[in-house]
Parts: structure tokens; C-alpha cells; sequence
């Protein structure tokens, strides 16, 4: 198989700041500005936090130096450790197949490491590699006994998840991270459904001074979530915030993955499309957070969410410990619904299912797993997950 025919994984890099997920991303992919080098040309402002690569795979070797034969693509999401971002985290998740979760060997698991494995919990995204990170910081004692706290930390959820020692400062056991990525069976696609591209970036591509004949359309950069978009088709981006409600049809005039055009779009990886649109509509990210279908594909927008709920017993992301409450009637909670981030007052609560009045309506697709957070001190803390009904 060649590079192109081969399928695309999306990875999301979690962990603590500072425990080392962008050094780690640069081992691992290699080529920051290389893969972005068509964005480039075409004069589209790079968002850090993507990156793709082609994994090789040499005898027992597995590489980026495109050595041996080409086994996997892999697409990976930069996510933030700073809990400010948490929200930014969780819409990430959304996009992702399987997960890196890094944690530092001298420092050990943190707030933000745990908050980071209940995120994937919530969001059900069971494929994931523990990478012990800065073994060259730590004596062998302290990392076995590092090793031991992150076992027990995984529990029975992640119980079968690899733990790979690695210094990806030192390059040390990188290639073992790139077998471990080979080995995750990629989910089933839903290519023949309805086709929903989430919206991740938008921007203007046009260079100042571009005459009106040689202007192009907006382009749309995110991820084909499932079904098949072809080139010159006909489609609607949807957008519903508190301030906008967005319903525009426009025709797809070309499509990239990476410097590749493609005829036709699958899911899997972070792709691009450049559509008929005015360029103003799309500029700075306008349209991050929308949703493209076909013409009247996407459900219309729901106020109402009914979920099947499951509480953790604490709270994590503080240092504290802290029981989480029982759902209350009237309560506000923040739900990470796709990409979208809504707040909800509580308006009935059975056994394990939940009525929510979302203040802004929001696309809702069954059987979508949201994450559900709740104010505690002033912070929108996970309390926990539930299923859309
Ligand atoms: P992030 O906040 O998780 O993205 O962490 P960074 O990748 O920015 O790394 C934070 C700091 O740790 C930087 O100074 C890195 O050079 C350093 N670092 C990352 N990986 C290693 C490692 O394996 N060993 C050592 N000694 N330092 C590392
Ligand atoms: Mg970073």
C-alpha cells in the first residue's frame, strides 16, 4: 500500500503543562513545517497543535525517517494542559480515535493528569498509550515506583492501556510509541452515512492586493467525522450561538489532505475544503465549531437534551478531595456536546436519565457521548458523562 491508500488515525497528546507533549509531538511527527508547507504556499496562518505523519515500519523498526514500508498515517491534536483550557480539551476529544497521555516521571501524576483520563472517560475514547515521560530525570527505583502509581492510577477502565518509559528529550523508546500507535485498531467510519465535517479552523487564504478574478473562496479546516464529501458538491455549514444562527448553502470547489488534493473525502485525519464562499465569511475562524452536511442533512437544532448520566464519585482537576453531589433540579451544568461547549439548567431528573434546558439549542446526534462539568469555586469542574437518548 501506498502512503495515500493508507487509513488516517486521529491521536489527541493529553497530560499536565510542562510534562512534555509538544516535545513529544515533535519526535513523533517530525516535520512541523514540512507537512504545513502546502498551508504555506497557499498562505494559511498555521495553527500549532496539528500535526501529521506517515509511520514506517523496517524490519522491527518503526519510524518517520520513511524508512521500510509506509504502515499508518497518524493525525495528532496538540490538546492544552492548562486547565483554563479544559474546555478546548474536551472539544478536542471530540475529534479524536485513541489518545497519548503524558506524565512525567519526576513528577508524577497530577490534578490535571487525572482530570485529563476522566475527559477520555466522559468522551469514550478507550484506545490509549500512558507515555512516562523524563525517565532520564529520575533514578530506576523512583521510575519503577512512578510506574506502579500510574498502574494503580489507570484502574479497571484503563487497565489494559501500555505504559511506555520514554525520554522524548533523549529520543529514548520513541519507536516504541510509534508500534504501540500501528497496533490501535482504527474505529469503524460510517463512510456510507451521512456525511458530518466538524469545523475546527476557517480562514481567509487570499494575500492582500489578490484581484477579485483570483480570489478564493473561504476555506473550512477540521475533521470528517462520518460519511464521504465529493469535490463540487453541494452543502450546508451550520453554526447556532447565543449571538448567531448560521444556515448557509455554498458548493465545495476543492479539498486537501495535507498537500494532497483530494476527488473525494473520507474520515479520518485533518483535512481542509475550500468552498464558494465570500472570503470575509470565514476569516479568523468565524466558522470554527460549525457543522457541514449536505442540504438539509444536519437535524434541526434541539433545546431540549434528555441524557442517560453517569456521575464520578469526586471531582478531579484539584487537589482536594471533593465528593461529587447529586444532580440537582434548576442547577446550571456546562455539557460538551461535538465540539460545542453549552451551558443547561437541570428540569428533570429520573434514576440515570437527565432532562436538560440548554440555553443555546445545539445539533444533537444519539448516542453521542457528553461530557458534563459543573461550577465548583468558580471553575467548571467534570462531574461526569452521559449518552445522548
Ligand atoms: P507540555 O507543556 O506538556 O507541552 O511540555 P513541553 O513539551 O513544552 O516540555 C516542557 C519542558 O520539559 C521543556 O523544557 C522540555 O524541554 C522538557 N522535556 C520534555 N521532555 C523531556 C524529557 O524527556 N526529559 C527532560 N529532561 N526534559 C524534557
Ligand atoms: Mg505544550
Amino acid at each position: 500500500m501506498t502512503e495515500k491508500e493508507l487509513e488516517t488515525i486521529n491521536i489527541g497528546m493529553f497530560g499536565h503543562i510542562d510534562h512534555g507533549k509538544t516535545t513529544l509531538l515533535q519526535k513523533l511527527s517530525g516535520k512541523w513545517t514540512d507537512t504545513h508547507s502546502e498551508e504555506i504556499k497557499r498562505g494559511i496562518t498555521i495553527k500549532l497543535g496539528y500535526a501529521d505523519t506517515t509511520i514506517y515500519k523496517d524490519k522491527d523498526f518503526y519510524n518517520i525517517e520513511k524508512k521500510g514500508i509506509p504502515v499508518r498515517n497518524v493525525s495528532f491534536i496538540d490538546c492544552p494542559g492548562h486547565e483554563m483550557l479544559m474546555t478546548t480539551t474536551l472539544s478536542g476529544a471530540a475529534l479524536i480515535d485513541a489518545a497519548i497521555l503524558v506524565i512525567a516521571a519526576n513528577e508524577g501524576i497530577k490534578p490535571q493528569t487525572r482530570e485529563h483520563l476522566m475527559t477520555l472517560q466522559a468522551k469514550k475514547i478507550t484506545n490509549l498509550i500512558i507515555v512516562q515521560n523524563k525517565i532520564d530525570l529520575v533514578e530506576k527505583e523512583v521510575a519503577k515506583k512512578n510506574y506502579e502509581e500510574i498502574k494503580n492510577f489507570l484502574g479497571k477502565e484503563y487497565e489494559n492501556s501500555k505504559i511506555i518509559p520514554v525520554s522524548a528529550q533523549q529520543n529514548v523508546n520513541i519507536d516504541l510509541i510509534l508500534k504501540e500507535i500501528t497496533e490501535i485498531q482504527i474505529p469503524d467510519r460510517k463512510a456510507k452515512e451521512t456525511p458530518i465535517f466538524i469545523v475546527a479552523r476557517s480562514f481567509d487564504i487570499n494575500r492582500p492586493g489578490t484581484i477579485p478574478k483570483n480570489l478564493k473562496g473561504s476555506v473550512l479546516g477540521g475533521s470528517l467525522k462520518q460519511g464521504t464529501l465529493k469535490e463540487n458538491e453541494e452543502i450546508e455549514i451550520r453554526k447556532i450561538t447565543q449571538k448567531e444562527n448560521i444556515k448557509i448553502k455554498t458548493k465545495i470547489v476543492s479539498m486537501y489532505k495535507g498537500s494532497e488534493k483530494l476527488k473525494e473525502m473520507f474520515p479520518g485525519g485533518s483535512t481542509s475544503i475550500e468552498t464558494e464562499l465570500d472570503m470575509s465569511l470565514g476569516k479568523a475562524d468565524a466558522l470554527s465549531g460549525s457543522l457541514v452536511s449536505h442540504i438539509e442533512k444536519l437535524p434541526e437544532p434541539q433545546s431540549k437534551i434528555t441524557l442517560k448520566f453517569t456521575l464520578f464519585p469526586k471531582v478531579f482537576g484539584i487537589s482536594d478531595h471533593v465528593e461529587v453531589e447529586k444532580l440537582k433540579q434548576g442547577e446550571l451544568l456546562m455539557l460538551s456536546i461535538n465540539t460545542s461547549i453549552t451551558g443547561g439548567a437541570v428540569s428533570l431528573i429520573k434514576e440515570d436519565s437527565v432532562h436538560i434546558d440548554l440555553k443555546v439549542p445545539a445539533f444533537l446526534f444519539k448516542n453521542d457521548n457528553v461530557a458534563i462539568a459543573r461550577n465548583i469555586n468558580n471553575h467548571w469542574r467534570l462531574i461526569g458523562y452521559g449518552e445522548i437518548c
